[in-house]
């Protein structure tokens, strides 16, 4: 029997108790709705950019979004980043513009390799995925900026930022951890990021699809993510096996003891595009990738 209610028949074992498919899909908005207020997420007036590949997390994120966007009094902006990847890409396309067409939202596509005139493909020692992880993070933001968005919603799940945090926190690069905030306040041409799927798992984005029926992207991307990203998230699959809500618990012992800074110091500008860059010599990591001889040709000019 549910947990929850004490009526309905148990279907499904999420966060260490079984639940009814009704009771789930609850629990998925409560928390949702919970990070929104209590990290002060959006506020009245907001013009949002979501950022929509087409897989479970982030149309999760469009669905949850457009359950609160009138009440708080927000405007949402949904796109799409088609990378240009053949069939996959059009799949995500498609599907994407689907799922905000049932919402009644009009999703922009944007197509960021032919105005950047780039390839997803390895570029040096870059691999593809962080070839790709640039363009994406380039692209939002200055798309979001663009249109005059406040704030740009990405769909990180809790899965994604407790192994984003144990890699870190191996790494001993504790900076990356203090930033990945559920929000990161934007400077000079840096858009506010928010993440307000946070607390949230792939499991329960995953089934809070499944039980509405609603479209979404299954296949994996071709090149694949990081392949050590996928084995972490292993790593806490076993965990949360052993005990369960260890995910949560570990993101918030991290943030507890390693601390976070949702601020943003400076953003430094690009010398070349004028996009914001962290890079000290200025020249962010796109032009880099466009243009490889850039670094000495620029350092002659100075
Ligand atoms: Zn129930
Ligand atoms: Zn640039």
């Amino acid at each position: 029997m549910c947990r929850e209610c004490k009526v309905r028949e148990a279907k499904l074992f999420s966060r260490g108790s079984w639940l009814c498919e009704d009771c789930f899909l609850y629990s998925v908005e409560r928390r949702f709705r919970k990070t929104v207020r209590k990290y002060r997420l959006v506020r009245e007036g907001d013009k949002i950019a979501l950022a929509i590949s087409g897989g479970k997390d982030s149309i999760s994120m469009l669905v949850l979004m457009s359950k609160i966007a009138d009440e708080m009094g927000i405007q949402l902006a949904p796109f799409h980043l088609n990378l240009d990847m053949g069939e996959y890409s059009e799949k995500a396309e498609k599907i994407s513009l689907k799922v905000a067409k049932s919402l009644g939202l009009h999703l922009e596509v944007v197509r960021p390799t032919e105005e950047l005139e780039v390839k997803i493909r390895r570029m040096g020692r870059r691999s593809v995925c962080s070839v790709c992880g640039a363009i994406k993070r380039y692209s939002m933001n200055k798309f979001s900026r663009e249109i005059g968005a406040n704030k740009l919603a990405t769909g990180h799940t809790l899965d994604d930022i407790a192994s984003i945090f144990l890699l870190n926190f191996l790494n001993r690069n504790y900076d990356y951890i203090r930033k990945m905030a559920p929000i990161s306040y934007g400077a000079g041409k840096m858009v506010t990021r928010i993440r307000p799927l946070y607390y949230i798992t792939e499991f329960e984005t995953k089934k809070y699809l499944e039980l509405q029926n609603i479209a979404y992207l299954k296949e994996k991307c071709p090149h694949s993510e990081g392949a050590k990203t996928i084995e972490l998230k292993k790593v806490f699959e076993n965990l949360e096996e052993l005990v369960p809500g260890s995910k949560a618990s570990f993101v918030r012992s991290m943030r507890r003891v390693i601390g976070y800074e949702p601020e943003v110091a400076e953003v430094l500008e690009c010398r070349i595009c004028g996009e914001p860059t962290s890079s000290k010599d200025r020249i962010c990591s796109v032009c880099r990738m466009r243009r490889p001889q850039s670094r000495s040709v620029s350092s002659q000019s100075d």
